[in-house]
């Protein structure tokens, strides 16, 4: 059974293309921003409320990061999991699974049945480190 189908204004339309473009996966501030540079005059309400639509009929993904922050939204609907950069707060998507003899280990040391995952990875992006190098030798 399918979600029932958005019926797509061109400012939604606007909305849906912007997502589906950006692989960042923008914060709904940054979507504004986007729609804003193709449509004008659309109002925040109406992007925002477009987002929602979208995630509820299963176009867009949304994604909770830490407490606190702004959500994001992802246009890979499919089970994945992200790399979060603690320097810059990139996010990007992995495919790397999770070892099943990890899921194993779990189920059998924790009395936890996995019935799915989603991992946030946080750490240093390649540009970061770069920097971080960069950063050292000068010193
Ligand atoms: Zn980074
Ligand atoms: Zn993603």
């Amino acid at each position: 059974m399918s979600a029932p189908e958005l019926r797509l204004t061109p400012q939604r339309r606007a909305v849906l293309d912007v997502v589906a473009e950006s692989d960042d996966h923008p914060t709904a501030g940054q979507v504004l921003d986007r729609v804003r540079e193709r449509v004008e005059g659309v109002g925040a309400a109406t992007v925002y409320r477009t987002l929602a639509l979208l995630v509820e009929s299963g176009q867009v993904a949304e994604l909770r990061l830490d407490e606190g922050q702004a959500l994001r939204y992802d246009q890979n609907i499919h089970r994945h999991d992200h790399l979060v950069c603690t320097g810059c707060g990139q996010v990007q998507d992995t495919h790397v699974r999770l070892d099943a003899d990890a899921l194993a280990e779990l189920t059998e040391k924790m009395s936890f049945t996995v019935a799915g995952y989603d991992v946030q990875l946080h750490g240093r992006c390649a540009r970061c480190v770069a920097q971080d190098k960069a950063k050292e030798s000068a010193q």
